[in-house]
Order: C-alpha cells, then sequence, then structure tokens
C-alpha cells in the first residue's frame, strides 16, 4: 500500500515562478507575486532589476529577462560579432522576400503581420541610417572646412610675417637713404653688437650713453 502523507502534511500548492519554473515560497505567494524575488535579475549584466513591467514584457515576448539597454546591446554584440551574420546578401533576400510576398495573391495573415512588422522596424532602420548618414556628411564637411581655415589662417599668419618683417627691413634702409645719420647710428649699434656680444638693447643703451656724454671722447 503506498504511504501517502495525510493531507494536512502535504506540501501547499504554490504558483511556480514564471521565470525559473520552481514554487514559490509562502511569503512570495501571500504577496500575489508570480516570480521569485532573487529571480529579479539581468541575465546580461547580471544586476538585480526589480522592473515589473520589463519582467513581464520580457516574459510575454520571449526574450531572456534584461534591461531595454542590456538586450540592444546585446543584439548589436551579435551583428558586430556575426553571430548573426547580417550580410548584404541577407538584406538582399530579405528585400526579395517582401517583394514575393507581396506579389502573393493570398498572403496568410499571419505572414502579413509579420511582413508589416518587419517593414515597420525596416523603414525606421532606414529613416535611423538617413539620419546618420546626414550627421556623418555633415561632420565630414565640418571637420573639412574647419581644417581648410585652419590651413588659411596658419599660411596668412606666417605669409604677414615674413612681409612685416620684410617692410621693416624696407622702411629702415628707405629712412636711412633720407637720414645718413641713421645709418651711421645702426652701423655703430651693430659694430657695438659685434665687438662686446652685447645684445641690440644693450648696444642701443650704450651708443645713448655715450651720445648723451658728448660722443667718444677724442684721445
Ligand atoms: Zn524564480
Ligand atoms: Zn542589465
Amino acid at each position: 500500500m503506498p504511504n501517502t502523507p495525510p493531507p494536512s502534511q502535504a506540501a501547499p500548492a504554490f504558483p511556480v515562478c514564471r521565470i525559473c519554473g520552481l514554487p514559490l515560497s509562502e511569503g512570495e505567494a501571500s504577496l500575489n507575486r508570480t516570480w521569485h524575488f532573487d529571480c529579479e535579475v539581468c541575465t546580461i549584466c547580471k544586476c538585480h532589476f526589480p522592473n515589473p513591467q520589463r519582467i513581464s514584457e520580457c516574459l510575454d515576448t520571449h526574450v531572456v529577462i534584461s534591461h531595454i539597454t542590456c538586450f540592444s546591446k546585446s543584439k548589436i554584440e551579435e551583428i558586430k560579432n556575426k553571430v548573426i551574420p547580417i550580410t548584404r546578401e541577407h538584406v538582399t533576400a530579405l528585400n526579395n522576400q517582401i517583394l514575393t510576398m507581396r506579389a502573393m495573391l493570398d498572403p496568410t495573415p499571419s505572414d502579413l503581420e509579420v511582413l508589416h512588422g518587419t517593414l515597420r522596424d525596416l523603414q525606421e532602420c532606414a529613416s535611423n541610417v538617413k539620419f546618420i548618414l546626414e550627421l556623418t556628411k555633415d561632420k565630414i564637411r565640418i571637420s573639412d572646412s574647419q581644417e581648410y581655415a585652419e590651413k588659411v589662417k596658419t599660411e596668412r599668419k606666417a605669409k604677414s610675417e615674413i612681409s612685416a618683417s620684410e617692410n621693416g627691413r624696407k622702411a629702415t634702409l628707405q629712412a636711412e637713404r633720407e637720414n645718413p645719420e641713421l645709418r651711421a647710428r645702426r652701423k655703430a649699434i651693430e659694430g657695438i653688437m659685434n665687438t662686446f656680444n652685447f645684445t641690440r638693447e644693450a648696444a642701443e643703451a650704450m651708443l645713448a650713453k655715450q651720445t648723451a656724454s658728448g660722443g667718444p671722447k677724442v684721445q
């Protein structure tokens, strides 16, 4: 005779967790929970994830329990790592299939639903691509024009520095032609600079001192 426990000792039938499938604890069941506290974890980042709305959505749509951003990132990773190899051939094949379905006389409602959902997502994808392409183009244009402006600025600066020193030299020579004393003064300063290894300022100061004291003393 099978040994069945008396009804009073039978484990109370608590509902099972929607995430792990094991029975809930009495406390969790009494709170009308449908999953364990401990099961509220993002399977991607492993963080505690007490977001009933998103967890329900994950359960309803049969995606792993995960933050929206973690889930999106993982999808992008899959594309990058070619776990799901999205190639141009795939896109072309998809486009062909869409066109084929469009030409079908009597597509099934479920096919149409899938097609509609896919097309809507693709439409959004296309507008995002368009937006990013425009941004990229703008960025290229901006960096091009910035580089160009920088180049022109540098060239202009170098040119103006050269012409400033040229103009300065021309002006000096012109002034010296008009006033031979200036030439004599320049020669004297250059002579002091060479003889005593002075800076221009020191040479000018020395010359000024000599001029003030009535010029070099005649020995
Ligand atoms: Zn659980
Ligand atoms: Zn996460």
